[in-house]
């Protein structure tokens, strides 16, 4: 039986064993780590009922870090011997002895370098050998057919991602942390055509549908339900009139909340961005470093965290990639920030609070401050008392496009899928919605969040950030959120 499941060890070849590496190492420098990363990528999808892409792909390799002359330097290299192991070294010291005349800082080794000894490992209760091969493809198959469910439909996929990563990182000082992660992400989308109009309506707005599960979730007759409703909703999009253009009460569905999470609370709090480490790239921030303790960010309702240990959500994780154990925290706490998305290096540079979020995106990327689960807290409201209290306001779901400038500030995001509401009733679908604000102004207008029975957990594999790039999964869960009097827009017709 050809099943999905290629256990990383045993079909990697020339797999090291890093304990030993690190005594090939030790004494080389100041101090010496060692990250092997291993990763197994299944790309699988169908279009239009044919199969479209079938592909699995392996990344391995190491990378070896320094502490010489007071400073860091990096080397990856996927010759995993010893000759190679000590050419990355010499290559690793010779970048820390260039850096260290320019250092922006004197680190505490034993400040930024805790020693950490642990295991994790996502929590799967049904692993990828009790699914064929072939059944996976049918589903897909059968999933892109559900979604045509019209001659309209003028373009049907359904596509999946699954990826088996491994992380063993090992220190001359004694770390040793092992985390084995299992990733699963699905999409399906609709397109819709009439004449010279176009709409696409899809499975949470396309990347959304991530989780660190095993293939528990994977069941074909819910899929192809949820594949016959995206189809139809893609239908009556086409029908539907354009959102209109003026201020009203807005509520965000989960899948766009984490849109809105990931643009307005995720990247402005990363403290290597308000450091400036990030200006000449992915920008700058408008949270200042005194604005901690101090800048009322949203409305009391608002409590936003850091959250690397919710069971299956993305982004979850027990080490950072210095080795320092993962924890919640709050970032925002009653509408207040409180604390920034830095690691033990930048909480060094900037004096200020940070987490556990020191990662890299493989074995060949140093580690910066990244996201990991960035969740809003749930409140005491519900779905059904926030339309009812609405007298004009409009219901979005699920991100389409999103723009944001430089600083995070100013933003413009769009959905695929609205309906009006009026006089606290859901009435007519609308096409097109946007609507746009201020970061601090939209979190103040917060007035209703969810309850924890309605959070929804959601993810994304592509956040982009660095220099060179590095794309980074993430996290983002939350209920239904009510904002007061934001400017909706529709699309150009
Ligand atoms: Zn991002």
């Amino acid at each position: 039986m050809l099943t999905l499941s290629i256990p990383i060890y045993e079909k990697l070849p020339n797999s090291l064993d890093l304990r030993l590496a690190i005594q090939w190492l030790t004494g080389k420098a100041d101090w010496i780590g060692l990250r092997l990363y291993q990763e197994i990528t299944h790309q699988r999808g169908a279009r239009n009922g044919h199969p479209d892409e079938n592909q699995v792909s392996f990344d391995r390799g190491v990378m070896v870090e320094v502490f010489h002359q007071g400073h860091f330097g990096y080397c990856g290299t996927a010759h995993l011997t010893k000759a190679g192991l000590e050419l990355a070294c010499h290559q690793a010291k010779q970048m820390a002895e260039a850096g260290a005349k320019y250092k922006v800082a004197d680190f505490d080794l034993s400040a930024v370098r805790p020693r950490s000894v642990g295991h994790y490992r996502s929590p799967v209760f049904k692993n990828l050998d009790c699914e064929t091969l072939g059944d996976f493809s049918e589903t897909l198959r059968l999933a892109s057919l559900k979604l045509k469910v019209s001659d309209q439909i003028v373009n049907a996929i359904a596509n999946a991602r699954l990826v088996e990563t491994s992380i063993h990182y090992v220190s001359s000082d004694g770390s040793d942390t092992l985390q084995e992660f299992l990733l699963l992400g699905h999409n399906y989308a609709a397109t819709a055509q009439q004449g010279s109009e176009s709409q696409t309506r899809s499975d949470h707005g396309g990347v959304a549908s991530c989780s660190q599960i095993g293939l528990e979730t994977w069941d074909r007759a819910e899929i192809l339900n949820r594949c016959a409703r995206i189809g139809k909703e893609a239908l009556e999009l086409l029908q539907a009139p354009n959102c209109p253009s003026e201020k009203m009460d807005l509520i965000l569905a989960p899948d766009q909340m984490l849109l809105q999470i990931h643009e307005s609370i995720g990247h402005p709090l990363e403290l290597d961005r308000i450091l400036g480490d990030e200006r000449n790239f992915a920008g700058w921030s408008f949270v200042k470093a005194e604005d901690f303790g101090q800048l009322q960010y949203g409305s009391k309702l608002m409590n936003a965290t850091f959250d690397p240990s919710v069971p299956g959500e993305y982004a979850s994780y027990a080490f950072d990639d210095c080795g320092n154990p993962a924890q919640r925290e709050y970032l925002i706490k009653d509408g207040l920030l409180v604390r920034g998305l830095g690691s033990l290096e930048s909480q060094f540079r900037s004096h200020l609070p940070g987490v556990a979020n020191f990662r890299a995106s493989s074995w060949n990327r140093a580690p910066i401050d990244r996201m990991a689960n960035i969740n809003l807290e749930p409140g005491s409201s519900n779905l059904k008392d926030m339309i009812a209290q609405t007298e004009k306001g409009i219901l979005m779901e699920a991100n389409m496009s999103w723009s944001i400038d430089d600083y995070r500030n100013k933003f413009q995001f769009g959905c695929e899928y609205a309906r009006l509401i009026e006089n606290g009733k859901l009435t007519s679908v609308v096409k097109n919605p946007n609507y746009r604000g201020v970061t601090v102004p939209f979190w103040n207008s917060l007035k209703a969040v969810g309850n924890a029975q309605e959070v929804e957990i959601y993810g994304t594999p592509w956040c982009g950030k660095g220099e060179p790039s590095q794309v980074i999964r993430v996290g983002h869960s939350s209920p239904h959120c009510l904002f007061s009097q934001v400017e909706v827009f529709g699309g150009v017709q």
